[in-house]
């Protein structure tokens, strides 16, 4: 069996996230038994909810990581051997998986077959992976756009905001985005098809700018950044609106949460607010996957990956798409096919 360099967890994040929370460990893969797949890994995705599992105790939904240990995540690999029927050598494969270059699924667990053919792999890790259905969820099944209404995504460049925001569109509605560079704004306009937007950290007020954007109000909110963004759009929502509560990147890695002063209007406005994990949703992925390809295959949605290259660069990798350093969805690569 080969050995393989893994990613574990140093240390816990005391705020922000530090290069110095990992370390890369020199480690052996183990024999497979009945069962298990040996996997190849060629791309791993560095996603926000990591954030959360590195605290001690991890998230309401799912336990943490544990120091000393390897992080886990999601990953696109090629089976290396297999002792399970349902896969076989040189098989595509999606996986939770180890950080790692090899790892072995146990008993095929969390494996799924992906077809290289019907897209470039990475995609199985953006838009035609978990985030392109946290959007789908979030925008289709909650915040429900009807033709002519006015829809706000938040982080709009980002793996999930650039989907949520393609599907209102495609759905007839006015989508609005807001993200923190020129350069991505651009991208959502003008190859996203998304109707306006801001650039957050330049323009006088979150507020101001909803004002001017969304001059007839908010029907759909997709919230992707909480604090100060959610509180603006609390403010200026519709009665009625929809809020898909997806995220809130910005109080991650803050020690004081933003205080929100606004939440009387859910009430007032009779607002519509739902959390929701896309986990919950996992059976719709291969429907989800099916219907997305065709948007992609028609034109009708655009797809911006982030590709950092090499294995011990996915700390970094992490560490800078928190801060807003990727335009579309970041993935790390760690092999060839
Ligand atoms: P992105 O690809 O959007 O990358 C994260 C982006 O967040 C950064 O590029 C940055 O873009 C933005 N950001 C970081 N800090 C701030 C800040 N303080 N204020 C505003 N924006 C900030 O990540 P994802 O698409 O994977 O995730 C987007 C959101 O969706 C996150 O909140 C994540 O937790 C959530 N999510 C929820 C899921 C669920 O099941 N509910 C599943 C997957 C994701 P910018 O330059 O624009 O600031």
């Amino acid at each position: 069996m080969p050995t393989t360099r893994q990613i574990v967890l140093n240390s816990r994040p005391d705020g922000w996230v530090t290069p110095d929370n990992f370390r890369i460990a020199e480690a052996e893969v183990p024999p497979l038994d009945e069962g298990d797949v040996l996997v190849r890994h060629l791309y791993m995705s560095v996603d926000p909810y990591m954030r959360g599992l590195m605290n001690d105790g991890g998230v309401a939904y799912a336990s943490g990581f544990q120091i000393d240990a390897p992080l886990f995540g999601r990953v696109i690999g090629v089976v290396d051997s297999s002792r399970n029927p349902d896969f076989s050598e040189g098989d595509c494969v999606y996986g939770m998986l180890d950080w790692a270059e090899w790892s072995v699924a146990r008993g095929g667990e969390s494996l799924r077959k992906v077809d290289p053919d019907l897209a470039p792999l990475s995609h199985y890790l953006g838009t035609l992976g978990f985030p392109g259905l946290t959007a789908y969820v979030g925008m289709m099944l909650i915040g429900k756009p009807k033709d002519g209404e006015t829809v706000y995504v938040s982080a709009a460049s980002g793996a999930v905001g650039q989907v949520a925001g393609q599907l209102a569109r495609i759905a007839g509605a006015r989508v609005i985005g807001s993200a923190g560079s020129d350069e991505k704004v651009r991208f959502f306009t003008n190859e996203c098809g998304f109707h306006d937007g801001f650039n957050y950290r330049t323009v006088p007020s979150i507020p101001e700018a909803l004002r001017l954007f969304c001059s007839d109000g908010i029907d759909v909110n997709f919230e992707n950044v909480g604090g100060a963004n959610l509180d603006a759009v609390l403010a200026h929502a519709n009665p009625f609106a929809r809020f898909a509560m997806c995220g809130m990147i910005s109080q991650y890695n803050l020690k004081e949460p933003y205080h929100l002063r606004n939440v009387n209007e859910i009430v007032s406005k009779r607002l519509h607010v739902q959390g929701f994990v896309v986990r919950d949703h996992s059976h719709l992925i291969e429907s989800f996957i099916e219907e997305t390809a065709e948007h992609i295959r028609s034109g009708r949605m655009s797809v911006a990956e982030d590709i950092v290259n090499g294995f011990e660069n996915a700390p970094d990798a992490f560490i800078g798409m928190l801060k807003g350093e990727n335009l579309g969805k970041r993935v790390v690569k760690i092999a060839d096919l």
